[in-house]
């Protein structure tokens, strides 16, 4: 029996974890700014999550959602302390389903089909998700059913043209692209997407999978931008690893019995780690870090000379050379050890470590990056 080989993969295998550091099964060390694809958010096997994880796995591990769990409903309290506005909390397993809840959640409250997404975006490989996602090769003909415009970041005229219909149940945004390379809206585009999705009855979701939880400097990226979402999903760094995604869906949108449910989402072992994660982010400041480091980045990239355009946001940052960059992390990998990540865009470095990073390891990243481009 072998694998079903989906992935391109690099001939590593991890033997363990700390921090920023990973080991493998040669006892090679390796610098993490990478984090699992923007899943580490407040550094491998933190002590408090691995106290927080093994003293739930003890108590109860797994029930299903017949019964009450406390856990679920502190989750949804801190989650909306970082919020203006009251949302509830939905919880689920991943960033697609996040968002697949999310987008029938819009379709449920409208009654309304389309969905408008945008060029470069990815929302995950689930139906609804996967046709919202800007990339065909990905899309079975299966999900190809769901009717989907995508348009570019600042196409203001399309924008007002295709939700004047008032025929789309949504618009799907990520305000920074994690997989299309870190292009974000300008502040002005974002209010007009605000602004016709008010006055057409679209429902606007904010797709915080890969920049929520202080990934981007804030707590949910959309809050830089003048945006009131109607849904946020969320996923990747709100477990530090464990599987864990959620939407949050604005109090105005009224709950019906059976419209959503899942078997695993909300489990107990899945909200201890998400509420270990806001523990941490709380109490080493680590969003105010992820804007430190922001600047440092930008600082570190002028005083040494790196030609590159400085792409993202916070801890979600990188760099465009304007020329392929897969030679460039090969060597940061194999010659350097450090791990960086790619994007649909080839000319961009992706740059997401846990949000624990230090000054020291931005300097030696973009040392490392200069000796080597
Ligand atoms: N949305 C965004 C913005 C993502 O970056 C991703 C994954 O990379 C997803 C959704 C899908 O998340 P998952 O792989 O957990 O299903």
């Amino acid at each position: 029996m072998s694998l079903y080989q989906v992935y391109a993969q690099y001939p590593i295998e991890l033997a363990s974890a700390k921090g920023m550091e990973l080991t493998d099964s040669n006892g090679v060390k390796y610098t993490d700014y990478y984090g699992g694809h923007a899943v580490i958010s407040i550094g491998h096997s933190h002590p408090h999550y691995v106290k927080a994880l093994t003293e739930q796995l003890e108590q109860i591990g797994f029930y299903s959602n017949v019964v009450l769990n406390r856990f679920q409903e502190e989750l949804a309290e801190r989650l909306n302390a970082k919020l203006n506005e009251d949302y509830t909390l939905f919880l689920c397993n991943s960033g697609a389903e996040a968002n697949e809840n999310a987008l029938k959640l819009a379709s449920f409250k409208t009654g309304r089909k389309k969905i408008l997404a945008f060029k470069g975006s990815f929302h995950g490989r689930t139906s609804a998700a996967v046709a919202a996602t800007d990339n065909p090769s990905i899309v079975a003909p299966i999900n190809a059913g769901h009717e989907v415009d995508f348009i570019p970041f600042g196409d203001r005229k399309q924008l007002e043209q295709l939700l004047a219909t008032e025929q789309y149940c949504s618009v799907i945004i990520e305000t920074i692209q994690g997989v299309g390379g870190l292009d974000q809206p300008s502040l002005d585009f974002a209010s007009e997407i605000n602004e016709q999705c008010k006055k057409t009855g679209t429902l606007l979701i904010a797709d915080e999978v890969q920049s929520g939880f202080g990934r981007s400097g804030s707590f949910f990226s959309f809050q830089r931008f003048d945006l009131e979402p109607d849904f946020i999903s969320m996923a990747k760094g709100m477990g530090n690893g464990f599987p864990i995604g959620g939407v949050l869906i604005h109090k105005k949108h009224k709950a019906v019995k059976s419209e959503l449910g899942t078997t695993f989402g909300g489990n107990y072992l899945a909200c201890r780690a998400a509420l270990a994660v806001l523990d941490v982010l709380e109490e080493e400041n680590l969003i105010a870090n992820a804007r430190d480091l922001e600047a440092h980045f930008r600082s570190e990239v002028d005083r040494l000379g790196i030609e590159a355009k400085i792409k993202g946001a916070g801890l979600m940052i990188g760099l465009d050379f304007g020329k392929p960059t897969a030679a460039l992390r090969k060597a940061l990998l194999e010659e350097s050890h450090l791990f960086v990540g790619s994007s649909s865009n080839p000319n961009v470095v992706r740059i997401l470590p846990p949000l624990n990073c230090t000054k020291e390891a931005i300097s030696t990243l973009l040392s490392e990056i200069k000796r080597l481009s």
